[in-house]
């Protein structure tokens, strides 16, 4: 079940934290989003370390399927219903800039980075797809519409992103990791103003990042409330006739498709943790139906934090948490969202001024339909009489059949049969 990253990539390693430490910045948690983090205070001569409770990129990031666009879906016609035109192009300015940051960064690293167009396709939706390419218009972005992009399925149309990029983010993290000051093997027990409790030892930082994928402190900024998180599932194939371009359903519940080599990436399945969903079987009926030669040569899944509007969770921690920064909630598009987070914290952590500080926010408003979906989805989960419990709040486990493991519904923690954590918020293994 590992990911062809994991396969074909070696990350470099690093010593546990083994004494008590004082930086200028603490980064807790080495997945993109921390390792970019840490990359761009390096690079602008900050004193920082970064813990790591297990090794590099263990999470979410190992199991992505790192396409680098600024194409989240049909996602401009709503941000500019729900933002206005000015913030809508903020977003597409900020996700066009991360993607030139790593053009950049990966001209000197052999990462297999490669310049792809991306579209995002309706099977049934023409309005949507129009929708959307006003909305880019009005944005001042050179969108395409395509009538009939190269799947092997009859769809509506497709919007299309010039010039975007996909890669091997192993590789990449490996070459941009090596010199950073970096302690794996590393948790954080314990959190707080200007200090955290490690298993190692405790490190004293004038300002903290979190970016634990799930943020690790519940009673400041209410991210039980402003996340869920959200599964999705991925096949590897060879003999599949290869796409040109990375291809993405607006149905949640779509496929997504790109190239890798000499195989193609099959995503879907998805569903909300803990709920039932497609999982790889789905895929498997795909693939057999439409490539019926392929053969899956690797499969894997992972999940990733959802907002309330779409929009990532990027910068104060909470209202009284001076010095403490998080980001989270990337919505599945962590490649130029880790980046983007990387740029904004460090202006904040610097004092520099940063046009996207308002947009990503964490204290924007709450006031959103998906509050009261997660709100309800909690209190069904406290309600609900049967054992095991997760240990973070108490809400009823699910068993996913799939994976064989115990999975929540309320904020998407998940534990092995045997009660060992997989996935954060919880902090502890179930108990017996
Ligand atoms: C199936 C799938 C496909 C995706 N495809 C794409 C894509 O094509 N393009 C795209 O842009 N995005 C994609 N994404 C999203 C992207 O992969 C994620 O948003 C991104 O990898 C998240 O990175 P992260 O650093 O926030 O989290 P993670 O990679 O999960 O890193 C968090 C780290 O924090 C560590 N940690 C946790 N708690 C502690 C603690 N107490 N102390 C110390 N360390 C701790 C963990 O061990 C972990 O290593 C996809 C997501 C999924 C699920």
């Amino acid at each position: 079940m590992d990911s062809i990253w994991t396969q074909t990539a070696q990350l470099p390693r690093f010593p546990p934290l083994q004494s008590d430490l004082k930086s200028d910045v603490l980064i807790i948690g080495g997945g993109m989003a921390g390792l970019l983090c840490a990359y761009q205070l390096s690079q602008a001569g900050v004193d920082y370390a970064l813990v790591e409770a297990d090794r590099i990129c263990g999470g979410t990031t190992k199991n992505t399927t790192a396409k680098i666009t600024a194409q989240h879906g049909l996602i401009y016609h709503k941000l500019i219903r729900e933002f206005g035109v000015g913030r809508a192009r903020l977003y597409l300015e900020a996700n066009q800039a991360a993607l030139e940051q790593y053009r950049r960064l990966c001209a000197n690293i052999d990462c297999d980075f490669e310049e792809k167009d991306a579209f995002v396709y309706s099977i049934t939706s023409r309005k949507k797809l129009d929708q959307e390419l006003s909305a880019l218009e009005r944005l001042g972005f050179a969108s395409e519409y395509v009538e009939t992009p190269p799947l092997p399925f009859h769809v509506a149309g497709a919007v299309k992103f010039k010039r975007q990029a996909q890669f091997h983010p192993l590789k990449f993290i490996s070459a941009i990791a090596k010199d950073l000051r970096i302690y794996e093997h590393t948790k954080v027990l314990e959190l707080g103003p200007g200090k955290a409790v490690t298993n190692g030892g405790t490190v004293s930082a004038e300002k903290i990042i979190v970016t634990t994928h799930f943020p690790l402190l519940n009673k400041h900024g209410g991210y039980f409330l402003k996340l869920y998180q959200h599964r999705s599932y991925v096949l590897a194939l060879t003999n599949a006739s290869n796409v040109d371009g990375m291809y993405l359903d607006e149905d949640e519940k779509g496929l997504s498709f790109r190239s890798c080599g000499n195989l193609m990436l099959l995503g879907g399945g998805s569903h909300r943790t803990g709920k039932p969903g497609g999982g790889w079987k789905e895929l498997e009926a795909f693939a057999q139906a439409h490539y019926p030669n392929a053969q899956v040569t690797a499969r894997w899944a992972a999940q990733d934090c959802m907002t309330l509007d779409g929009v990532p969770y990027i910068g104060p921690y909470g209202k009284n948490t001076s010095g403490l920064y998080v980001a989270t909630g990337f919505n599945k598009w962590g490649m130029t969202s880790s980046m983007v987070a990387a740029s904004v914290l460090t202006d904040l952590i610097l004092g520099r001024d940063n046009p996207y500080t308002s947009l990503f926010s964490p204290a924007r408003t709450m006031l959103r339909p998906q509050l009261a979906l997660n709100g309800l989805t909690s209190l069904l989960g406290i309600l609900t009489p049967t054992a095991p419990r997760c240990p973070h709040m108490g809400c009823a486990l699910k068993y996913n059949a799939a994976e064989h493991s115990w999975d929540c519904p309320c904020h998407g923690s998940r534990f092995g049969t045997n009660g060992t954590l997989i996935d954060n918020p919880s902090t502890d293994d179930l108990q017996p």
